[in-house]
């Protein structure tokens, strides 16, 4: 019996989502671009799908572009903001638990000499809608600011960065990266206030290699690569039609059932640290999360490494971190500025919908039975 703890790192694909990648493969497998009419109606299926995407973020189809990946959006948001601002400054607010995705492409641009101010979270991974506003200068042209944090399941005050920014008077855009807080927290970027967001598919139920950038209607963005004019020239390629129909799909399916989803979650986050307190008196609640899917825990003493692999081995699957940090420490958990047997015991436990109680039951059980049986370096 398998039991899966790892949705943040990401999901199974929907039947809706996989049915709709393989009509789009097979009887609709047209490139959208072509003048005939089966290729015509491929790309009328195609702003179809851009209009389902842009519905669940409050948008408008034209406000919604198609990339490969959240990483993608991100990088092309963070970039484009910068080339758009470059006759007004050079600065860059964005905080110490942005997802690599985001961090990595302002570490470049620091390189390059940009000058970026860090925000950095309390212990509980929260950022105060202060720090933003005390960070914004003249010469500030983006702010970046993560929706639900990946490893903590933290909630970003991106909405107060949006009205420090307005009130500030200051020329910078704001880029969420909001790949998991996409229906996982109710939000429409009006509500945010964003000028640009990411969001992904796979964290959804669609498959990887899809992704999508909101560009606010109105804004002038450079494109990232150059080529066919796809996407209205923005996002050039031609389209991953089968991807793109089962984002939609995930989409529509996620939506359909958001309320009851959230609470569903909500409730097995609220069980699941239950019955971990009750098994595990010496568990630390890391952060019990903002967002409904993902809390992270501590077992200090144990090194989450072995304890992941300890756990694999019977069937228990779930991260020490982000999936993304491939062994290396997570740079969340250490902005945080937890004791050390905190941070070598860290773990990640991310939910669906479709998590049961049985799973979390199991991960409890996992996890005294690991203490039982590995060496503790505090005893
Ligand atoms: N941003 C956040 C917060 C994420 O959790 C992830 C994936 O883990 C990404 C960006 C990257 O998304 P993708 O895997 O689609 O490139």
């Amino acid at each position: 019996m398998e039991h899966y703890l790892d949705y943040a790192a990401t999901t199974p694909v929907r039947p809706e989502a996989a049915q709709a990648a393989l009509s789009a493969m097979t009887e609709g497998f047209y490139n959208p671009s072509s003048r005939y009419a089966p290729a015509r109606q491929a790309a009328q299926r195609l702003e179809e799908h851009r209009a389902a995407v842009a519905a669940a973020l409050g948008a408008r189809p034209e406000e919604i572009i198609f990339t490969s990946c959240g990483t993608e959006s991100d990088n092309w948001a963070i970039q484009a903001a910068i080339r758009a601002g470059r006759h007004r400054g050079r600065h860059i607010v964005t905080t110490a638990v942005e997802h690599s995705a985001v961090l990595e492409p302002i570490r470049a641009l620091e390189r390059e000499g940009c000058s970026v101010t860090w925000l950095k979270p309390d212990r509980s991974g929260h950022i105060a809608p202060e720090q933003v506003a005390a960070a914004l200068r003249e010469d500030t042209v983006l702010v970046s600011m993560m929706l639900v944090n990946n490893e903590v399941g933290t909630l970003l005050p991106v909405a107060e960065a949006a009205r420090a920014i307005r009130e500030s008077g200051c020329p910078a855009l704001l880029h969420c990266d909001a790949v998991q807080g996409f229906l996982k927290v109710p939000f429409t970027a009006k509500e945010l206030g964003v000028d640009l967001l990411s969001i992904s598919g796979h964290k959804i139920g669609a498959p990887k290699g899809i992704g999508a950038l909101y560009l606010r209607r109105g804004l002038k963005l450079s494109p990232l690569m150059l080529g066919g004019g796809q996407e209205s020239g923005l996002r050039p390629g031609t389209e991953p039609t089968a991807q793109i129909a089962a984002f939609a799909a995930a989409v529509r399916a996620g939506q359909a059932t958001l309320s009851q989803d959230l609470t569903a979650m909500a409730e097995l986050k609220e069980y699941g640290l239950r019955v971990l307190a009750a098994a595990l008196p010496q568990l630390k609640v890391i952060s019990p999360g903002d967002a409904p899917h993902i809390f992270a825990v501590t077992l200090p003493g144990y090194k989450s490494e072995v304890l992941v692999r300890f756990l694999s081995d019977r069937g228990i699957y779930l991260s020490s971190g982000s999936a993304c940090h491939r062994g290396k420490p997570s740079h969340v958990f250490a902005a945080l500025g937890l004791p050390k047997p905190w941070l070598d015991g860290a773990l990640r436990i991310s939910l669906s919908p479709r998590t049961t109680r049985a799973d979390l039951d199991a991960l409890a059980e996992g996890l005294a039975a690991a203490r039982e049986q590995l060496f503790s370096t505090l005893s």
